[in-house]
């Protein structure tokens, strides 16, 4: 990685600004899945091991404005637990408040800080808001891989006036990992090195497509986006979700990509869009007239088990069917599966996608891949080949 992270630079004694992202789900103001404050732990340990204090902040939910509904309190608390230690909580982002128990902060303190989004200058990158949160901190560190695809005030502003003042701005440590894993399949793959799209819409994931159709031997596409290339090639899906206006894009990248892009060749079929649905197997020349494609077949699935036996690195973003409806799962699991067991062979496996990687996680196969991406927009534009401003903002080794 061509940025400087947390290990690069000396924090002792310092007070480190950590922009994490943890935006967990809530309900009834409890945590329903606490991953991303997990995930962000290693990052705030290696800071305590090293004699720092950390001003800790991250958005939580699409509030507008201030919402009692997403304070930062549950965070906190959460923190406390899993730290064991003291953590203290601001009820601003930026005030005289917050930079008085800034400036008190001693060495292995946490300060948490409000919801990043009560400020209406977060979104639009302020310069102003930056500077004041500039003001709090001695370093600035990005741990918010999440979050990073945006630009910001406390991911890209804040970074730029640290640095202006002479102020380290790196990577944290689970930045640090996502990057290297999206990073190494971008620039210098394992080969065979096989993609795997799916999930609901094609115009999600073009330009990952048209990125990655260079790079990868071979690209299997499943979900609702397969649909789009099964019209552009001709066949029948009936009442399948289908982008029209994408039908043009979709028969270019299948021109390009040649022989390397497999869809599939059966699928399952539903006579309504349901968890109860009438369900059965057809070969992708016979979907009936007002059924539509909820699932790959078990055919499809072993002609892509076929084209993965031999990869040694895989990236998956996107179920390959209405997974949230078990009669539809079955395509996403001998997926997973698959995947779980060639890491075990040695492979690089990594998901990206919020969806995918929910359903990695319902099947219980989490921790058999060797990396599940934590932020799913931004893996997709990092897959896509752009400059993700959160990233950009940091310093350079
Ligand atoms: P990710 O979050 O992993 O990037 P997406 O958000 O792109 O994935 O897509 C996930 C959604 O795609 C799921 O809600 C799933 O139900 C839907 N999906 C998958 N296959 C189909 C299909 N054949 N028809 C309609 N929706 C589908
Ligand atoms: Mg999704």
């Amino acid at each position: 990685m061509n940025r400087k992270t947390i290990r690069d630079v000396s924090v002792s004694g310092k007070r480190v600004l950590v922009r994490a992202d943890l935006n967990v789900p809530l309900r009834d103001n409890e945590i329903t899945d606490d991953t991303r404050i997990r995930a962000a732990l290693p990052t705030i340990l290696h800071l305590f091991q090293h004699d720092a204090a950390v001003i800790l902040c991250s958005h939580l939910g699409r509030p507008k404005g201030v919402d009692p509904q997403f304070r930062m309190d549950p965070v906190a608390a959460r923190l406390a637990e899993l730290l064991e230690r003291p953590v203290s909580k601001a009820n601003a982002l930026v005030n005289s408040e917050v930079r008085s128990m800034a400036a008190q902060l001693q060495t292995g303190d946490l300060l948490v800080l409000e919801n990043t989004r009560f400020e209406a200058g977060e979104t639009k990158n302020d310069p102003g808001l930056a500077r004041q949160l500039a003001d709090l901190a001695d370093i600035y560190v990005n741990d918010a891989f999440g979050a990073a695809h945006r630009a910001h005030a406390t991911t890209a502003g804040v970074a730029q006036v640290m640095r202006e003042q002479g102020k380290p701005a790196v990577a944290g440590l689970l930045m640090e990992r996502e990057l290297e894993f999206l990073g190494r399949a971008l620039q210098s793959p394992d080969r065979p090195f096989a993609t795997i799209l799916g999930g609901a819409k094609i115009s999600d994931k073009i330009e990952v497509v048209d990125n990655l159709l260079n790079r990868v031997d071979v690209l299997l596409i499943g979900g609702g986006m397969a649909n789009t290339f099964l019209k552009a090639q001709g066949y029948f899906v009936g009442e399948s979700l289908v982008e029209e206006d994408k039908l043009d894009v979709a028969r270019d990248l299948l021109d390009r990509g040649g022989a390397k892009v497999m869809l599939p060749v059966d699928v399952l079929v539903a006579d309504i869009f349901d968890a109860d649905a009438d369900v059965k197997t057809v070969s992708i020349n016979e979907v009936p007239q007002g059924w539509r494609i909820m699932d790959i077949g078990a055919q499809t699935a072993i002609h892509y088990r076929d084209a993965l036996m031999n990869a040694r690195m895989v990236v998956w973003n996107g179920p390959m069917g209405v997974f949230e409806f078990a009669k539809f799962a079955s395509g996403t699991q001998a997926i997973a599966s698959l995947l779980a067991d060639l890491t075990e062979n040695g492979a690089t496996t990594i998901i990206g996608g919020g969806d995918s990687a929910a359903a990695v996680q319902q099947l219980g196969l989490a921790d058999k891949m060797s990396h599940i991406s934590t932020g799913g927009g931004a893996s997709l534009e990092f897959l896509a080949g752009k400059t993700l401003p959160g990233v950009a903002a940091l310093d350079e080794r």
